[in-house]
């Protein structure tokens, strides 16, 4: 089969694969549309997650079961199917700790395009096919379906790890397609003000839409200073991080009330150590928690998270601005988020409607 893959930091192309086994419990799904994620860029260009031969990428699809294990109860081929990015083994000691998406080791419930083929291939295998996968939602596009696969459950996972609640003033650092998400999990959550970091217009105007009502340029001037000057000196009650760099947890603690939460899904792509500000994290003793997590996959969130876009309370549509169509059109999409148009939130290559 034919896969669209890193052949090493730096350098991608189309290559011929053995097409993957399916194991009792796995499902072998065909994509139906794949997006293209920021951390694809983090993982070929930036060599990231290290190096890589030959791996084909993505992570982010919908798609049409093609093949079922015998152990496999829910699932048959034909189904059309929500994939989340994470597929956790649910029946390790880490899930049973409350923690998936670390199964079998650190980050190793996000095995697609990391410790094995990812998305952007003819097939794909899914580990757990009962826990992971979710049917597609009656009358849901695959467009909106791609966006369920990572953009909405790491966005909100950013909420939860900085556990709004109702009332918080919040700080979304990055309005790309995950910090919007975050912007409307928040407000969801019931936040009374959600300050959001971000110059792209296109982002402004959406974010603006999903309810942040203040804007902050991290181009004119840190952004600590500009969160105190918009909040008379006080800050903010949470923080959530989806864009910048490791400097950013600087500017999070420095704008954090004490007691405050800042939670992290940014996936930190270079560089060996992140700083904290003594001072501002209370000499040790400011109650500034930092939660820094990758979003927890599996299928009862896909199920619920899906029920959410269905019921019309979040609308995904304007987060896939570019849509191509065909399996040619990886590469240009591919490249299209590396280069961050200004105009562009997320790419999107429909395969089969
Ligand atoms: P984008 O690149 O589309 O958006 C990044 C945002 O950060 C933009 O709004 C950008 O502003 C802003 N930004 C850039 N530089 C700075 C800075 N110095 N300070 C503050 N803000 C800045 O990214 P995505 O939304 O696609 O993804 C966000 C991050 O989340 C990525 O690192 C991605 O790899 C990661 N991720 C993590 C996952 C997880 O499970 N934890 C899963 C998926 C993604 P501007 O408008 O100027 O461009
Ligand atoms: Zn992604």
């Amino acid at each position: 089969m034919r896969g669209y893959a890193m052949l090493r930091i730096g350098e991608s192309g189309w290559i011929d694969k053995e097409r993957p086994e399916c194991g009792p419990l796995d499902a072998i799904v065909k994509p139906l549309a794949i997006a293209i994620c920021t951390s694809d860029i983090h993982t070929l260009w930036e060599g990231a997650i290290g190096d890589r031969h030959n791996m084909i990428l993505g992570h982010e699809a919908c798609g049409e079961v093609v093949e079922v294990g015998e152990l496999v109860k829910d699932f048959k081929p034909g189904d059309r199917v929500l994939v989340p990015a994470i597929t956790p083994d649910w029946s390790s000691l880490e899930a049973q700790a409350g923690y998936s998406m670390h199964s079998g080791g650190m980050l190793a419930g996000w095995k697609f395009s990391n410790f094995k083929d990812g998305v952007f291939g003819e097939v794909f295998h899914v580990n757990d096919a009962d826990g992971n996968l979710a049917h597609l939602p009656e009358g849901m596009s695959v467009v909106d379906a791609c966006m369920l696969s990572d953009m909405v459950p790491t966005g909100f996972h950013g909420v939860e790890l900085a556990d709004v609640e109702f009332g918080d003033v919040v700080l979304v650092v990055g309005i790309g397609p995950v910090g919007l998400m975050s912007v409307a999990g928040a407000n969801l959550r019931g936040a009374s003000r959600i300050l959001a970091v971000g110059t792209r217009p296109k982002c402004i105007e959406v974010a603006r839409g999903y309810g942040a009502t203040d804007f902050i340029s991290y181009k004119e001037g840190p952004i600590a200073d500009q969160v105190l000057a918009l909040t008379d000196g006080k800050g903010v009650d949470r923080v959530v991080i989806a864009g910048g760099n490791n400097d950013t947890f600087i500017e999070a603690v420095k704008a954090v009330k004490p007691g405050g939460r800042i939670g992290c899904v940014n996936y930190l792509g270079s560089g060996d150590y992140v700083r904290i500000p003594r001072v501002e994290w209370g000499v040790g003793m400011g109650h500034k928690q930092i939660n820094g997590g990758l979003m927890p996959g599996g299928r009862l969130r896909m199920e619920k998270l899906g029920a959410l876009v269905a019921s019309g309370r979040l609308d995904v549509h304007p987060l896939a601005t570019h849509i191509y169509h065909g399996w040619e059109e990886v590469e240009p999409a591919l490249l299209c988020m590396r280069e961050k148009r200004p105009d562009l939130i997320k790419p999107v290559v429909v395969l089969e409607e």
